[in-house]
């Protein structure tokens, strides 16, 4: 059985039904992942998503997939109080520009690399030399393309 953390039903109410300041029922649908230890993860999904929203969310939830609910709503709650207009989305852009500019990178640094071999090799017309470049070039796009 769970208990959601709680010591004693109604006594010690989950952070939810203690910051909407209603009775927590031993079925609350809160309770089990909102703990009273833990207000502030509710207080900001409450701010952004609305009680009565989340609350909606769960119920509509097989409640195996509940606490993974949960975990990504406080996630995106936080993110909405940190930042009011990207929220997420603005770690994510962030990182996506990341991305890019690290391939940009990277592809700076095959290319002198090759550049560099192609400079070595030249004089003695080695041709099995070129082909070695040739090779660990594709393993460098092999590594993005998957
Ligand atoms: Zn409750």
């Amino acid at each position: 059985m769970k208990d959601g953390g709680r010591k004693q039903g109604a006594l010690s109410p989950c952070a939810a039904c203690k910051l909407l300041r209603r009775r927590c029922a031993l079925d609350c649908i809160f309770a089990p992942y909102f703990p009273a230890d833990e207000s502030h993860k509710f207080a900001s999904v409450h701010k952004v998503f609305g009680a009565s929203n989340v609350n909606k969310l769960l119920q509509e939830l097989p409640e195996h997939q509940r606490s993974d609910a949960v975990s990504s709503m406080v996630y995106e709650a936080n993110a909405r109080v940190r930042d009011p207009v990207y929220g997420c989305v603005g770690a994510i852009s962030s990182l996506q520009q990341q991305i890019n500019s690290l391939q940009t990178e990277l592809a700076v640094a095959q290319a002198e690399v090759v550049h560099m071999r192609m400079r070595q090799f030249t004089p003695n017309s080695d041709t099995s030399n070129v082909d070695m470049v040739a090779d660990q070039s594709n393993i460098g796009e092999s590594l993005w393309s998957c």
